[in-house]
């Protein structure tokens, strides 16, 4: 923990308490499909800092004071050579990138691979998700929720290619398309995650998203691929093709359409910064079917009803990286 020092970080009991009091509704059918409030969600978790190789930290608090929890994993017995970062629901309404980090740290926490250290925060927009949980227990799907509790975008709040170089972004009918946050780092949320990045830099990092099924790499922001694309590339096939459901494509993430960007992203953000090997998952192919009750159920948009394939989808492109590193920590393998 030497390095996570320079930061007032919680230790464990004050997360276990906390998590405790935290109350799921008892009844709710999306909690009967399998979703989990955030009550489980720490609940779960606190099961999981009962590893001696797993502790919670308190990286932060939101706009709203919520408090915004990490969850650091590694062999104790091992010194960790390499960095992991993963962090989820930015988003509001993308309940599955939290899913995806808790059972990925489920499954991580009893037997570490040796030489890494992994930190996971599982919802770094905890005011977004809460009003999402509102809504869903007032049985109103019909509310868009994206930001977090001052309307910013925390996938657009990053410092690196904020500016737009595509002539759509200026003109007045379009602009609104490339948009980014008031500044860099403006919020508590992305202030608090990039203070643990500085405190401990990570070698490589993912960010967990919905929907679209693709394991993305940078950039985001401009058309360019960086220079060592093809070693990024060849991490998110490995990452890709572990999975045991039908793979999740690669992709740059603005190569969808040519004129896309998305400007200040975090993972620009921490390829850019910090060097890392950084990755963007749009989890899931959207819940929607093509028959819905409503277009508007947005919790399905990103949420299907039945979300197993994509969390072990999730999982193993995690758990892959995770043995890479390790792996590459040991000098096993040489890094790409
Ligand atoms: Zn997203």
């Amino acid at each position: 923990m030497a390095l996570l020092c320079g930061l007032a970080f919680a230790r464990d009991p004050v997360f276990t308490d906390w998590a405790a009091q935290r109350r799921a509704p008892s009844e709710h059918p999306e909690r009967a499909a399998g979703w989990d409030f955030s009550a489980t969600l720490y609940e779960r978790l606190a099961r999981v800092v009962e590893h001696e190789t797993a502790s919670a930290v308190l990286v932060g608090r939101s706009v709203e004071k919520r408090p915004i929890w990490g969850f650091v994993v590694q062999d104790p017995g091992v010194e960790a050579t390499r960095e992991l970062l993963i962090i989820a629901q930015l988003h509001s309404l993308e309940w599955i990138g939290a899913e995806v980090a808790v059972a990925y740290l489920e499954g991580l926490a009893p037997d570490p691979p040796p030489g890494v250290r992994v930190t996971v925060i599982p919802i770094v927009n905890p005011d977004g998700r809460w009003r999402s949980e509102q809504d869903l227990l007032a049985e109103d799907v019909r509310s868009y929720r994206r930001s977090n509790a001052n309307g910013v975008d925390l996938n657009r709040d990053w410092t690196v290619h904020r500016e737009s170089d595509v002539i759509w972004s200026k003109l007045p009918r379009t602009k609104r398309h490339y948009t980014t946050s008031p500044a860099p780092l403006s919020q508590p949320e992305t202030q608090a995650v990039d203070a643990l990045a500085q405190s401990a830099p990570p070698d490589a990092f993912v960010s967990l998203h919905a929907f679209g099924g693709y394991v993305e790499t940078p950039w985001g922001g401009v058309y360019e691929p960086p220079p060592d694309d093809a070693r990024l590339k060849a991490m998110a096939y490995e990452m890709a093709e572990a999975m045991p459901h039908r793979p999740y494509r690669v992709i740059q993430i603005n190569h969808f359409v040519r004129t896309f960007r998305a400007l200040g992203c975090e993972v620009d953000h921490f390829h850019a910064v910090y060097e890392a090997d950084a990755f963007l998952i749009e989890l899931t192919r959207s819940g929607l079917t093509l028959n819905p009750r409503t277009w508007r159920d947005y919790f399905r948009w990103y949420n299907p009803v039945d979300k197993t394939e994509h969390v072990e989808n999730g999982v193993a492109a995690l758990d892959t990286l995770t043995r890479r590193l390790s792996a590459e920590a040991r000098g096993l393998i040489e890094p790409l």
